[in-house]
């Protein structure tokens, strides 16, 4: 939730700042939206984000007791969450087999053709159907350092892209 158009650096010291104030739903309510906002302020989008996380901390205790769900369909119910956050939950979280994708994942699959779909949802179910069982637990981050290291979104390296000849992007270098 809080990484939405943030870097990681910056949404890793909102997470810490906000974490500091408080760890569990109840806790977090307990936190006036100017506390929450400035404690998240490095991760940009802080009046949204505030407000998506009392909507959040107030859902999962109103229809879940306050304890997270663990499946897909459930969490993506929950105010503030899209399929990526819910993937990343069922998978990190409780051991589902699912394939979180973000932009760099997306464009992965895209290019080389490993997965099919334009958006990301479809892009996710495409890889679920596809990736073997085996390559399941870590898949998500073998692609997204792909992504960020050889299949760069400006400058994808194909020099030295051990994929190279299996993948199907027509501007390929090298
Ligand atoms: S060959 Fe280039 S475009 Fe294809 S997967 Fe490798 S880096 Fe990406």
């Amino acid at each position: 939730m809080l990484s939405a158009q943030s870097l990681d650096r910056n949404t890793a010291a909102a997470t810490t700042a906000l974490f500091k104030l408080a760890r569990s739903p109840k806790g977090m309510l307990t936190l006036s939206d100017e506390q929450i906002a400035q404690a998240i302020r490095p991760a940009g989008l802080y009046n949204m984000k505030t407000r998506n996380i009392r909507k959040f901390c107030e859902q999962l205790l109103t229809d879940y007791d306050g304890v997270v769900p663990e499946t897909r369909d459930e969490l993506i119910k929950l105010h503030g969450i899209g399929r990526k956050c819910a993937d990343l939950v069922a998978h990190f979280a409780f051991g589902a087999p699912h394939i979180a994708v973000d932009t760099h994942i997306r464009r992965v699959c895209q290019r080389s053709g490993l997965a099919v779909g334009k958006v990301e949802a479809r892009v996710a179910a495409s890889l679920d159907e596809r990736a073997p069982d085996w390559a399941k637990p870590e898949a998500h981050f073998w692609l997204l350092n792909f992504g960020k290291r050889i299949c760069k979104s400006r400058t994808p390296e194909c020099a030295r892209c051990p994929i190279a000849h299996l993948c199907n992007y027509p501007q390929k270098k090298g």
